[in-house]
């Protein structure tokens, strides 16, 4: 096997007993990148040398026989998370040469575990979107078909890592950005529960939703990955100080007792791809031959959570936005001498079209006069959408559903119908209302052999159990062999 192939356990076993080093192992990774990122297009900034010297100093780590899990695993980061000397850019013009002065807490903790950061991986900008094409810069293309979207707005680091560029990567999510692009890609992505991860360091988009969280090449990794990130930081006021378990310690005790609630609204939803449905249901009969039992659950405000996102996300985008204004950081407009100007003209030009579309909205849903009407509603239909969850998880332990209503679409077919792809974004958008962990796991190819995902979402805090499930079906599926044909 490649050494690019490897998944970060398996790297970590050949690491820890010498077969191979951290040096051989990121240089295998950059030469992959050199070899294949021209047709996919995953990364932004690539940092071969900055890597090679944390693969050195890993190695001696391994040399002196105080290892970690991570250390001399290389990795990519989405490209919102600061990273202390490395550009980070957020996909926008607007922070085209940004360079953060300090480490998001989560890249810190990569960092004390040895981890190797190979480079930033391209995103829909400042996370809105859902298939990276929304970049400033780049369109990342899926690398099990070059045509198509790989999803996003983690769509750098999904397809970074089904294409081998890297043994894991991060993400964040807001309304599906780690679990969405993972479906279309054929990886592993977990939204973790709201507050389990900090987001110190992480540039805000809607900041009562956003999540950081892995994405990998099996469930195994991703677990691997979350017991590096998470955990109370009292650098994050929303982080919480719930004792963390070590998630990589995946019960193997089949499923027997473990209920499965099926959403019976999610079989009517409208523009669902026969063959996403097919291959869902797939995955709930062989979760149900391991031994675990379904029951029909009912989320009934679902259909409305569309809608309540695409208000309450824009909402906090449009303040969080304000702060971009040519003055601080980032990019100005020089040739305007006025300043309201040189604000109005800085803004235009560095911000996308998506981005500006959410801020209008966004300010639009907080003024005066509409408040009540649109945000104060969005946030009633907010809570119910909680107490759905809190009443389908009183009969069963996790929840399973479709990830995306379709498999990876082509490029193009919605940069000028926003609505269709917002639409894109019903079974993944109420998790994160609600704050609940969600997994996606591969669960099939569609005919043109597009990767298709399955979702598990759980109760607060319920990683573990998610973990579980997803790793049984895995081993049992076994479709995460299998690999993209670049
Ligand atoms: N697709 C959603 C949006 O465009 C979610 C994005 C995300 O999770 N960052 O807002």
């Amino acid at each position: 096997m490649k050494l690019h192939e490897l998944t970060i356990e398996q790297a970590s076993g050949l690491l820890k007993n010498k077969k191979i080093t951290s040096v051989e192992l990121t240089q295998a990774v950059l030469d992959r990148i050199n070899e294949v990122d021209d047709k996919v297009g995953a990364y932004l900034t690539v940092d071969s040398e900055g890597a090679l010297a944390q693969a050195n100093a890993a190695d001696k780590r391994l040399t002196e026989g105080h290892a970690a899990m991570l250390t001399g695993i290389p990795l990519g980061i989405k490209d919102l998370m600061c990273t202390r000397g490395l550009r980070t850019t957020c996909a926008s013009k607007i922070l085209e040469n940004f360079v953060p002065p300090y480490d998001a807490t989560v890249i810190s903790r990569l960092k004390e575990a040895g981890a190797v950061i190979v480079g930033k991986l391209n995103m829909d900008e400042f996370a809105m979107g859902s298939t990276t094409e929304h970049s400033g810069f780049q369109v990342t293309r899926n690398p099990w078909n070059l045509d198509r979207i790989p999803g996003g707005s983690s769509g750098g680091s999904a397809a970074a890592v089904a294409a081998d560029m890297c043994l894991g990567a991060l993400g964040s999510d807001t309304g599906g950005s780690i679990r969405q692009p993972a479906s279309h890609c054929g990886v592993v992505g977990i939204k973790p529960t709201y507050g389990r991860v900090s987001r110190f360091g992480l540039v805000a988009f809607a900041s009562s939703l956003d999540q950081i969280g892995p994405l990998g090449k099996c469930v195994a990794d991703c677990a691997i990955l979350l017991d590096a990130i998470a955990g109370y930081d009292r650098k994050d006021s929303t982080s919480v100080p719930e004792p963390v378990p070590t998630f990589l310690n995946i019960a193997d005790d089949g499923l027997s007792g473990v209920v499965l609630g099926i959403p019976k609204e999610y079989g009517t939803t409208k523009g669902i791809d026969p063959q996403v449905s097919e291959a869902v249901g797939q995955a709930i009969t062989t979760i149900e031959s391991l031994g675990g039992r379904c029951v029909e659950v009912s989320l009934p405000h679902t259909e409305h959570a569309v809608a309540a996102y695409y208000v309450i996300a824009p909402s906090e985008a449009s303040s969080n936005l304000a702060r971009y204004d040519g003055v601080k950081y980032g990019y100005r407009d020089k040739e305007q001498t006025d300043l309201l100007q040189m604000y109005r003209s800085t803004r235009s030009k560095g911000f996308g079209l998506e981005v500006q579309r959410r801020i209008i909205l966004g300010t639009y849903t907080l003024s005066a006069g509409y408040y009540d009407a649109y945000y104060r509603k969005a946030s009633q239909i907010r809570t119910l959408i909680k107490q759905d969850f809190q009443n389908a998880f009183a009969s069963c332990d996790a929840i399973l559903s479709p990830v995306a209503p379709t498999p990876a679409y082509p490029i193009g077919e919605t940069v000028d119908d926003p609505l269709t792809m917002y639409l894109s974004d019903i079974f993944t958008l109420s998790a994160n209302l609600a704050g609940i962990p969600g997994i996606s796991v591969p669960c099939g190819f569609s005919k043109e052999g597009l990767p298709i995902g399955l979702q598990i979402m759980g109760s607060h805090f319920s990683e573990s159990t998610l973990f579980k499930i997803a790793d049984q079906f895995e081993k049992t599926a076994g479709i995460f062999k299998k690999k993209p044909p670049l």
